[in-house]
């Protein structure tokens, strides 16, 4: 069980690590791939790192935070479930368990195919682990946005019968040769009598379930019970969302969209994390 769990390891996740780790917290920061800084090509503005790539930066601030004794992998997070006390997590294969929860997810967004969202849960999953063995036999169709989506569809490959549609050019190494490549460019998914259909440029396929795997997951589907309002996760001034246990930080949080900013609130988002805490804990001991 981890103390607190960061969902995205840019810059405010990582000023987040490091801070936690000074009030000895227990932390696991989890990210999908590259954020917004990693973008930039150079950055003038940050203190003590004048001309500094962004790729440069946030490489540091990670490292940081894994020599401070924070754990960090590279996997994209696809489910917050409440439980009880605290929260499980599911990333890739693997499920995590932590008291807190600080989302610093950047502003990535995602623009899902016509007819998608509509029929999630009726054919249309986001996760292999989560759904695959519904799919135990049968064929799947897996729409691919990055090379997280590799272990994941050679996963399903065990399960049944994969054929991989690219909807964003990826590293494809280690992809199972079981799995059947497909060329066009997915458009929209639709009922097709039973099963499901995907519409791409170049015609269409027809299987019993499909796959949207993709290296960014949008909060209707991370964490839905989180309040956002015009596009921007609401925090308290503890930067603690509308759930208990649940803060935020960095750009999702909104305006400036800053490097600066998103280290400032990675910072006071785990001084209040671990207030937060040692009140929880002390409330325990009184009962
Ligand atoms: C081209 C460009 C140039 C910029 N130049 C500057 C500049 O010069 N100065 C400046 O101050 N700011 C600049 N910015 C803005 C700055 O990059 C952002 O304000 C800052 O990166 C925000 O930090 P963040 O931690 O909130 O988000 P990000 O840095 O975007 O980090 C988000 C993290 O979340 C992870 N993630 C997302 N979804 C998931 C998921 N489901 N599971 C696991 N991990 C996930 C990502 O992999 C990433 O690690 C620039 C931005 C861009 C795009």
């Amino acid at each position: 069980m981890y103390d607190l769990l960061i969902v995205g390891g840019g810059c405010a996740g990582s000023s987040a690590a490091i801070t936690a780790r000074q009030r000895n917290l227990k932390v696991l920061m989890l990210y999908a791939g590259d954020g917004a800084l990693e973008k930039a090509a150079r950055v003038d503005n940050y203190p003590g790192l004048p001309q500094t790539s962004g790729g440069d930066m946030v490489r540091l601030f990670r490292k940081q935070a894994q020599d401070m004794g924070a754990e960090v992998k590279r996997q994209l997070v696809q489910k917050v479930l409440p439980m009880g006390e605290g929260f499980s997590v599911l990333a890739g294969m693997d499920l995590y368990e932590a008291r807190t929860i600080l989302l610093a997810l950047g502003t990535s967004r995602v623009n899902p195919l016509q007819g998608e969202e509509e029929l999630l849960g009726q054919g249309v999953s986001y996760c292999a682990t989560c759904d695959g063995m519904f799919y135990k036999g049968k064929h799947m169709i897996v729409v691919a946005g990055g090379q997280e989506a590799v272990e994941e569809a050679n996963y399903l490959s065990e399960i049944g019968r994969v054929s991989y549609f690219t909807e964003k050019p990826h590293d494809k190494a280690g992809l199972s040769a079981a799995i059947t490549q497909l060329s066009g460019k997915p458009k929209a998914i639709e009922q097709a009598g039973a099963g499901m259909r995907l519409v791409t440029d170049q015609g269409s396929l027809e299987a019993d379930g499909v796959f949207v795997l993709r290296p960014a997951v949008a909060m209707t589907q991370l964490l839905p019970e989180v309040a956002v309002q015009k596009g921007a996760v609401v925090t308290d001034e503890n930067l603690m969302t509308n759930l208990l246990g649940v803060f935020a930080a960095g750009d999702l949080i909104g305006a400036p969209l800053q490097a600066a900013k998103a280290v400032g609130d990675g910072n006071r988002a785990a001084l209040a994390i671990s207030s937060y805490l040692r009140r929880q804990a002390a409330q325990v001991e009184q009962e």
